[in-house]
């Protein structure tokens, strides 16, 4: 195939680099996510909205390790706050002053009371459904099919994933995305034992329709569950994130990417009363008391994270995520005309700054209708991109550093791939021919 032709053309060290990494590493590289095929880029520094590649090929990013680095790469002031927080100290094994002002930032945004930090948007959820039980006393869970909660035992994307024990996986439940009567059903049906509904309030391609995010509110309300929102990415949205967007407010927020400026991250908050199992009780001095649960992490609120993350956040103000939406609806629109005019009926989805391609003729709602779509046609169009010089993975989405230009140059990037993966299309997936 011609497009896989000049990517190994233009990809040669990148293929030595993973040849090698691979006898090392499962699959060359230690994030799923990251591997295609062929093989991917080893990517080798980033600047504002661009990224280069070991063979010294310059794109536009078009995915900011998957939606965290919504300044861009390398902006000045972050580098600045993370310089100086590197010259007082990597990591002091106390607090620092940064992560009250972090945490202030957050709570003002998101309008609750307290916030624990975490290395990873994966703890940030596993911290938030065991707070969850515990306030509860109840050990269910419910989460939608197909959701990415982060890699752990308790939120597989489907039932019946490797590795996980009977008796881990009979406490999640399942519903479907965008049903808000499914989801009312099995939040009733299991009321008594569910501690909480944790979703994604909009999730990839897939926006929530009217009432289905309400429909979960109610429902949790009206049987005391807990109602988490993972917003590791949606936070993007605005500055309250997807809550604020939607403006539905969920008992529990977890986070990651952005807040940290750039270093690996995660946070989950809520209000005083829900966050109560994580408080430590009064004592008389000499005395100090544990919580009831007791979190630790050696890298928890780790000071480079507080620092980039408290700058990224303050340069973060109202216009910018309007900026970063009007760029988003602008590829969305770009993209959906594009393909119409070249005669192929493909779903373009997603919402404010983030966008993302369904190779399939159906709408896409949920995890069944996002099974439709075609992801060889996905991987060969990304590839197809990358040749052209952008750099687009699963999570498409612009940044502030991103330019009207670029994503006009991008449009005709897409077309002209579009054009060169005609043959393919015909033979592959002729349905989506119009
Ligand atoms: N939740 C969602 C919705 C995510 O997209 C991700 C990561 N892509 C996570 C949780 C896990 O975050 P992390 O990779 O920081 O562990």
């Amino acid at each position: 195939m011609k497009i896989i032709k000049e990517y190994t053309k233009q990809n040669k060290q990148s293929h030595q680099t993973y040849q090698h990494a691979q006898k090392l590493l499962p699959s060359g590289n230690t994030r799923s996510a990251l591997y295609w095929n062929p093989y991917p880029l080893t990517m080798t520094t980033g600047k504002a909205s661009k990224i280069t590649d070991i063979d010294g090929n310059q794109r536009t990013d078009l995915n900011y390790n998957n939606t965290t680095l919504i300044l861009g790469h390398n902006h000045p002031k972050v580098i600045k706050a993370a310089k100086q927080q590197m010259q007082k100290g990597l990591v002091l094994g106390a607090p620092t002053e940064t992560e009250p002002l972090l945490a202030e930032e957050l709570l003002t945004r998101l309008k609750t009371d307290k916030i624990r930090f975490t290395p990873t948007g994966t703890e940030a959820n596993m911290q938030a459904i065991r707070v969850a039980r515990t306030y509860t006393d109840k050990p269910l869970i419910a989460k939608c099919t197909g959701a990415y909660h982060g890699s752990w035992d308790a939120v597989p994307l489907n039932p019946g994933a490797p590795g996980i024990p009977k008796g881990v996986e009979q406490n999640t439940i399942y519903f479907p995305y965008n049903n808000p009567e499914e989801a009312e059903k099995t939040i009733k049906k299991h009321r008594t034992q569910l501690a909480a509904v944790i979703i994604e309030p909009t999730m990839r391609d897939m926006t929530p329709k009217p009432g289905f995010l309400e429909t979960i509110r109610e429902t949790t309300t009206e049987h005391d569950i807990l109602l988490v929102f993972d917003e590791v990415i949606s936070f993007r949205l605005s500055r309250g994130g997807a809550q604020e967007h939607y403006n539905i407010k969920p008992d529990i927020t977890t986070m990651g990417k952005i807040i940290g400026g750039g270093f690996p991250v995660g946070a989950y908050a809520s209000t005083t009363e829900t966050m109560t199992p994580l408080k430590i009780p009064a004592t008389q001095l000499p005395e100090t008391a544990s919580p009831r649960l007791g979190f630790s992490g050696t890298f928890n609120a780790f000071p480079l994270a507080m620092a980039a993350g408290l700058t990224v956040m303050k340069e973060m103000t109202k216009e910018k995520y309007t900026k970063i939406a009007r760029l988003g609806e602008k590829m969305r629109k770009g993209l959906q005309k594009t393909f119409k005019e070249e005669n192929l009926n493909i779903h373009v989805g997603g919402t404010g700054s983030l966008f993302h391609i369904a190779w399939t003729n159906q709408e896409v709602y949920d995890h069944q209708t996002s099974t439709t779509a075609d992801r060889g046609l996905a991987n060969i169009f990304n590839i197809g991109m990358m040749n052209k010089g952008y750099y687009i993975l699963g999570h498409p989405n612009v940044s502030t550093a991103q330019t009207r230009d670029e994503i006009k140059q991008a449009l005709t990037a897409a077309r002209e791939t579009t054009q060169e993966m005609k043959t393919t299309i015909q033979k592959r997936t002729p349905h989506l021919i119009t």
